[in-house]
């Protein structure tokens, strides 16, 4: 991969970079079509990365379809799947890693520790070996994509950070590889979530900046959906995830996990 990803540099070609983690749906195809738009050689990478896994989370379970993953990626007009196996990444001697220490507090990297440092590592070494001119990521994983800014910004890394917008469910259910675990009863219940993030919003297009007050909004409106348990819910800068106590429009990232049976879920809205 890396040999051809530095040919086709040599050529002049634009390399656009689509990190994913399989079971592709039309989330992952959004970003491949953004990619599109940023260069001329587009490459999606398929790699459970053992990392950014917890020892009690679904690393084994995880959906594995590569067959299909790699024929959405050729109808979309990916020029290149990378599908390292699974032991490719990272020789038995690995010891090198990469961590952010600023966007990857709180949220996600308070429930998920040694999540960030998985992630950041692997991009890391995906950069290295796709040498991308762009890298495409999707807003539904905000506080990744905050820590992916970090670590380019910080380690000059000459590669362009695309965000690209959430893709959802006519009913609002965020798009995500893990919505297939949920059991239809359970998925019926799933865009509840949604709901209670767009009540938080409604609270502050109404005019209200209290962050206690917008965090009521949400919980009073989430509770409506008892099988939602709730693991955390932030207000927080979009950029750099500090808390808010006030809300500043635009520029405040309203975040949320839940627990729906044995499924977690994460969703956000920009308020
Ligand atoms: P994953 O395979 O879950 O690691 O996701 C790979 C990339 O696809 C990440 O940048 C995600 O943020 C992005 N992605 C996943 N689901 C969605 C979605 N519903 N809308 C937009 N991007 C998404």
């Amino acid at each position: 991969m890396q040999r051809l990803a530095l040919k086709l540099r040599g050529e002049g070609r634009r390399i656009a970079f689509v990190p994913t983690m399989g079971a592709l749906h039309e989330g992952h195809m959004s970003l491949v079509d953004e990619a599109k738009r940023r260069g001329d050689f587009i490459v999606v990478s398929v790699f459970v990365n053992p990392t950014q896994f917890g020892p009690t989370e679904d690393f084994a379970k995880y959906p594995r379809t590569l067959d299909a993953d790699a024929a959405l990626c050729r109808e979309r007009g990916a020029h290149c799947v990378f599908a390292p196996p699974s032991d490719g990444m990272y020789a038995a001697d690995f010891s090198t890693f990469i961590e952010e220490g600023l966007c990857s507090k709180g949220l996600c990297g308070d429930h998920r520790p040694g999540h960030f440092r998985g992630v950041t590592t692997v991009v890391a070494m995906l950069f290295n070996i796709v040498q991308p001119h762009a890298a495409i990521f999707g807003a539904k994983d905000a506080q990744q994509c905050a820590v992916i800014r970090k670590m380019v910004s910080d380690l000059f890394m000459p590669v362009d950070i695309v965000v690209a917008p959430i893709v959802r469910e006519k009913d609002g259910l965020a798009l995500s590889s893990r919505n297939r675990y949920l059991p239809a009863d359970l998925r019926a219940k799933a865009p509840s979530l949604y709901k209670a993030l767009l009540a938080a919003k409604a609270a502050v297009d109404s005019g209200e900046r209290d962050a206690a007050l917008v965090k009521s909004a949400f919980e009073r409106s989430l509770a409506q959906e008892p099988a939602l348990r709730l693991q955390y819910f932030t207000l927080t800068d979009a950029r750099t995830m500090e808390p808010l106590s006030k809300i500043r429009p635009g520029e405040t990232l309203a975040a949320v996990a839940v627990n729906l049976g044995e499924t977690r879920l994460i969703d956000n809205i920009t308020l």
